[in-house]
């Protein structure tokens, strides 16, 4: 497996001088399989408009392509309007929610509501690509659609103002965890860590510093501390700290990377455009 960052700012895209090393647009990861070369895409933040436009430019065909969703909030579907392939009347798109206790009661509306017309031009039903929706409760079987090679997808609902939900995905003995839009409480959440558990590479969110997270209880976001509390306790090899809040610059960020590199050497900050391999090749 291959993770690139299309998005790695949280709350809403920003594009500042001063913020162009880790990146402005917001959240949007692209998976790629690398042993049958065919790719799945996890939220359609504003990131999902340049994954697109790469896809077109490399030429890459996939009859259908799988976008899985964390979560509905506006930093995580705002790029879908702007995603070349839904426009391409040959394109199956399945647009994914997964994991139990879903509080989204039609997929479809969501999507169709963000299009309608007194927000955006073209209506979902005359962008042009042929759309799924589906809603499955139990994600612990096979990831459906994306290919034949069995790769296991484990949701976890976690606290998040609404809901949202973690993603453990495994292929070929190989563990990538995705954890975004988290708040743990005065503890960590204990099936956030047994998901992470030994995995390859964790992306983890981290909004806030430790000080910050302090003012912002209920907002549903994690610290830096706690993105790597997870990795310790979880045991993971790797770790990816994302959704950069839009206040942090740069500047901010490179500092913040030094001080969690002492503690938990592999962590990286996640900036756009950056491609992990997993496992990492050296
Ligand atoms: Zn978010
Ligand atoms: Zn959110």
């Amino acid at each position: 497996m291959k993770l690139k960052f299309y998005g790695t700012r949280g709350s809403i895209p920003i594009c500042d001088a001063g913020f162009q090393q880790f990146g402005g647009n917001t959240t949007c990861l692209q998976i790629t399989f690398t042993d049958t070369n065919r790719i799945a895409i996890i939220d359609a933040g504003t990131g999902l408009r340049n994954l697109g436009r790469d896809l077109k430019a490399m030429g890459h065909q996939q009859d259908q392509i799988v976008i899985g969703f964390t979560h509905f909030h506006w930093d995580h579907i705002q790029g879908f309007p702007f995603f070349a392939p839904a426009y391409d009347p040959r394109q199956k798109i399945t647009l994914l929610s997964l994991g139990r206790d879903q509080t989204v009661g039609n997929l479809r509306e969501i999507f169709a509501v963000q299009l309608q017309a007194e927000y955006f031009p073209v209506q979902l039903d005359r962008m042009g690509a042929q759309f799924e929706f589906l809603q499955i409760a139990d994600a612990s079987k096979y990831f459906s659609g994306v290919d034949q090679v069995p790769t296991l997808v484990t949701a976890l609902r976690h606290n998040h103002p609404g809901g949202a939900y973690s993603f453990r995905i495994e292929r070929g003995g190989k563990v990538l965890v995705i954890c975004t839009d988290v708040e743990h409480g005065a503890q960590l959440d204990e099936r956030v860590v047994e998901l992470a558990r030994g995995a390859d590479l964790l992306v983890h969110e981290a909004q806030y510093t430790a000080e910050e997270l302090q003012q912002r209880r209920g907002w549903g976001h994690s610290s830096f501390d706690q993105a790597m509390e997870v990795a310790e306790r979880a045991g993971v090899k790797r770790l990816a700290i994302t959704h950069h809040d839009p206040d942090h610059d740069d500047e901010f960020l490179l500092h913040i990377e030094k001080l969690c590199q002492r503690r938990f050497p592999r962590t990286v900050l996640a900036r756009e455009g950056m491609e992990l391999a997993i496992p990492e090749t050296t």
